[in-house]
């Protein structure tokens, strides 16, 4: 592909030098080190929270938050995600029930979530899909209202703000990836944002093997700590991000430009009162009346060498591993979301000749079928 759905940002190779030459003095290399305990404090004032701690990566968030929790049975969540979301419910002994979603944001339908409550419900794990910002009031109010948790899983939403609030502060618990290909990365790596600060302790002792102290070992944890080749990668991106995101605006712009108001063609919609980080630009194709269908658009950018990604195909309740076990008559509107959606090209080095291009083409797929 010459243009992928997504190009990691880099800084300058001297910049990532320079940050990590301390590290040939110090040997310290991992283990909470100077980078982590740097990262971890100028991450606090980026997403205004309180507490935030740095694991390996965000699926370990996800699983580290519900472990800490001493969640059990089960878990009220969307299957129009990664496959993460789920595997992380599925692998902390726990059962995913899949709650439709919102045919205009994508964001878990919170009209459905009193429904799948039973007596084993222990906690809500909505995700901020694509960036967009899930009902946080309503949640709250039926968590509150039936003594569950709420796990957000905010990967896609470092930077996002909610009514001048840091996305981080809205549920018990969020988790972010700093996977590579997210909006701002570690190279791999995540967060989990908390404001309890009994459950920080928690997460600072499970991450490294529930180890509290030389002697002393509280939880069964696993290996979850963030390296400090990674905190310095992240030191660097974190001084470049609010360009990143810019860019990423500015190509967000243009793609609206172009296909807002198509016919056939839904896009992702502004929420009032979200300061957005512009991280997916994910397409709804109606292929009666656009006249041709998302995996038509695929191949036609495909055979550009343009990598458009079928986020989220198929739904995680459909992955092979799961598949018997549910059925997917259960959410109409994430089916049918899932089987039409096409999440363009968005990276902060994307030329707007680029995004033309890529309208270009989509809107030609149009124009070959109509005649
Ligand atoms: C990327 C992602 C994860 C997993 O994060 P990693 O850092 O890759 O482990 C979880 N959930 C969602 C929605 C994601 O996009």
């Amino acid at each position: 592909m010459e243009i992928n759905v997504t190009k990691s940002s880099m800084p300058d190779f001297e910049e990532y030098c320079n940050e990590i030459r301390e590290l040939w003095e110090s040997h310290w290399l991992t283990n909470m080190g100077t980078k982590h305990k740097e990262l971890i404090e100028q991450l606090k004032s980026y997403m205004q929270v309180e507490g935030v701690d740095l694991v390996t990566n965000g699926h370990m968030a996800l699983e580290l938050s519900m472990q800490a929790m001493n969640l059990s049975g089960e878990v009220i969540t969307t299957p129009f995600t990664f496959i993460s979301t789920t595997h992380a419910i599925v692998r902390s002994g726990l059962t995913p029930v899949f709650c439709d979603i919102h045919p205009y944001d994508f964001t878990m339908d919170v009209s459905r979530i009193e429904e799948l409550i039973t007596d084993k419900t222990s906690a809500i794990l909505p995700v901020h899909v694509y960036g967009n910002v899930c009902d946080v009031e309503q949640i709250r109010k039926i968590a509150e209202k039936h003594g569950l948790k709420v796990i957000y899983d905010a990967a896609h939403t470092f930077g996002v703000k909610y009514k001048g609030q840091g996305i981080g502060n809205f549920g018990d618990v969020s988790c972010f990836s700093f996977h590579a290909t997210k909006v701002f990365h570690t190279i791999e790596g995540g967060a989990i944002c908390y404001k309890d600060q009994a459950f920080g302790e928690v997460i600072k002792v499970m991450k490294d093997f529930g180890i509290y102290d030389e002697e002393l070992v509280t939880e069964t944890g696993p290996n979850a700590k963030m390296n400090e080749f990674c905190a310095a990668m992240g030191l660097c991106n974190l001084r470049h991000i609010d360009e990143e995101i810019a860019k990423r605006k500015k190509i967000t712009e243009r793609y609206r430009e172009r296909l807002e108001g198509v016919e056939g063609i839904q896009l992702s919609p502004v929420q009032p009162d979200v300061v957005s980080n512009y991280a997916y630009f994910p397409v709804v194709f109606d292929e009666k009346l656009f006249g041709a269908g998302r995996d038509e658009v695929k191949e036609r950018l495909a055979k550009e060498k343009i990598g458009a990604r079928k986020y989220f195909y198929p739904l995680t309740s459909q992955a092979i591993c799961y598949k018997d076990r549910y059925d997917v008559g259960k959410t109409p509107v994430a089916a049918r979301v899932s089987q039409r959606v096409l999440t363009l090209p968005l990276y902060a080095d994307l030329t707007l000749e680029e995004t033309d291009r890529i309208c270009d083409l989509i809107l030609q797929c149009r124009k070959v079928v109509v005649k």
